[in-house]
């Protein structure tokens, strides 16, 4: 079956005549389908439609634009069984975490659709008599969007309802490992109601991305993917000149402190490290034992991993799916070897599984390396697969110093019963995101969300700070006094 780029409201093939397969990771003899290989005169086409519908959607009023973001809401939930066996298919997460990857995009819908009453502006006193000040935010145009495929609706919501909301009109390139769900997104908008050419998906890898940051009606890029991507994204948008939003790769790390509740830390780190199959940006993919409990808990952590259960996302006994392509199943081996010959030491699994139906997919049992050195690559380096490295810290200090140890800065965590250690965790642990007795993953639509260091450029969605992204100010000075007042002239 053929899938196409929604274009102007009109589903078309690229104008390339390219096609790319979508397979199942957990079984490559599912092929879902072929979809587009666009190029730079496909994204034009699209472009061209944003622009063109821009000024007709940024003048409606903004909650009437959020009862067609609620509407979109409304029929997520609707199609919510649907999608999620949709995105599991294709990208291999269990049912239990797309039913959730689409829930979050429910909660952004309904949450970007209440700001449509608020996005508040403000004004203030102005310095002369009889004059009023004032500034309000207003929509950037056309919004380039570029995103991973591990969270396929729940990542692209956070930047596509919000973006609506502000007024914007949208071109999205999703990712060609999770293109599937991007055409549900596309069918849930038109039948909300969103206009043609208000919201285009382009399929295609990145020779499509890079002509929409280069696209010069773009005038912001928010992109969500690896850091050595957005980087260079990054570069481009500096010398085009264009806002630029990113949200990048992570290498996250747990305390678990000497009196920490540990049947609950195992929970915490369990989740963290290996729901998903430890491919998200907030994935825990760095364990800190203090000292005291470090055997303990390890003995604890690896029987509890080693039961975990692989298989097809599909199959609800399923706990741990596969790895999303044969390219990163063998990054992933890589990295274990590379942990090997660091000397790290092996405590579990370390194997790609093959046996009965796991043949057909990308499977790799849940790994933990223990004695890892901060130097060693795979404390270093992200590698988004089930591999957990644990380092001892002898000390709350050195616990802390540890997981700062790191070039980048997205989530984090603590497991403490100690007012002590969670408020001084708080403060120095440098992430964009902490959690205090829970695990790493599990960002809420209305809480801001991003990271620090090479995870990201200053920029957050999620809650607020998101509509920062998607606006821009606008400050107006009413004279309101009938003659020539001059700012720092006038004073008397
Ligand atoms: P990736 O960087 O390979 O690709 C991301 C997107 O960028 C894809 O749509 C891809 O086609 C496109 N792309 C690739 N090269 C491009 C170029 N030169 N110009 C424009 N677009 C280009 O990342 P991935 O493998 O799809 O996803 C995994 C990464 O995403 C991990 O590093 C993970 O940490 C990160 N991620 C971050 C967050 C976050 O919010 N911080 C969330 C999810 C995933």
């Amino acid at each position: 079956m053929r899938f196409f780029n929604y274009i102007a409201g009109q589903w078309l093939p690229s104008t390339s005549d390219r096609w790319f397969p979508n397979v199942n990771p957990a079984d490559t003899r599912d092929v879902i389908g072929e979809f587009p290989r666009s190029n730079a005169e496909d994204i034009a086409r699209a472009c061209a439609a944003a622009r063109q519908a821009f000024t007709r959607w940024s003048r409606i009023p903004a909650p009437r634009r959020g009862e067609i973001i609620r509407r979109a809401g409304d029929i997520f939930t609707r199609r919510k069984e649907e999608l999620a066996a949709i995105m599991t298919r294709e990208m291999g997460k269990p049912l239990f975490e797309t039913r959730g990857d689409i829930q979050e995009a429910i909660d952004t819908a309904y949450y970007s659709a209440t700001e449509t009453r608020r996005l508040f502006g403000y004004n203030t006193p102005s310095e002369l008599p009889n004059k009023m000040n004032l500034s309000f935010r207003m929509p950037l145009g056309v919004c380039g969007i570029i995103t991973a495929w591990n969270f396929p609706i729940a990542v692209p919501s956070w930047k596509i309802f919000p973006a609506l909301a502000a007024g914007n009109t949208i071109v999205w390139k999703p990712s060609d490992d999770a293109p599937h769900s991007a055409v549900i997104f596309a069918e849930i908008l038109q039948e909300a109601g969103v206009p043609p050419g208000v919201f285009n998906i382009v399929h295609g890898d990145a020779e499509a991305g890079a002509a929409l940051v280069e696209h010069p009606d773009v005038r912001v890029v928010a992109f969500t993917g690896s850091t050595a991507t957005g980087t260079q994204i990054a570069a481009r948008c500096g010398a085009l000149n264009k806002k630029v939003s990113l949200e990048m790769g992570g290498k996250n790390a747990v305390i678990i402190m000497e009196d920490a509740d540990l049947a609950l830390a195992i929970e915490g780190v369990l989740w963290g490290a290996f729901g998903t199959t430890g491919q998200r940006c907030t994935a825990t993919s760095r364990l800190i034992l203090h000292a005291p409990i470090h055997d303990t808990f390890l003995g604890m952590l690896i029987e509890r991993a080693r039961a975990l259960t692989l298989g097809s996302g599909l199959d609800e006994q399923t706990q741990v799916g596969p790895v999303i392509n044969e390219r990163q199943c063998k990054k992933i081996l890589d990295y274990i070897h590379i942990g090997q010959q660091e000397g790290a030491r092996l405590a579990l699994g370390g194997n790609r599984r093959t046996e009965g139906e796991l043949a057909h997919g990308y499977f790799i049992e849940p790994t933990i390396f223990t004695d890892v050195q901060p130097t060693m690559r795979i404390w270093r380096e992200e590698i988004f697969g089930p591999v957990l490295s644990v380092a001892k810290a002898e000390s709350f200090e050195h616990a802390i110093a540890l997981a700062n140890d790191s070039d980048y800065g997205l989530s984090s965590a603590i497991y403490t019963r100690s007012v002590e250690y969670a408020f001084a965790a708080m403060r120095d642990i440098e992430a964009g995101i902490t959690y205090i007795n829970a695990p790493t993953i599990g960002a809420e639509a209305h809480m801001a969300f991003g990271g620090i260091k090479n995870t990201g450029n200053g920029h957050r969605e999620g809650g607020w700070t998101v509509f920062d992204i998607f606006t821009e100010w606008k400050t107006v000075y009413v004279d309101f006094s009938g003659r020539l007042q001059r700012a720092q002239i006038d004073t008397e």
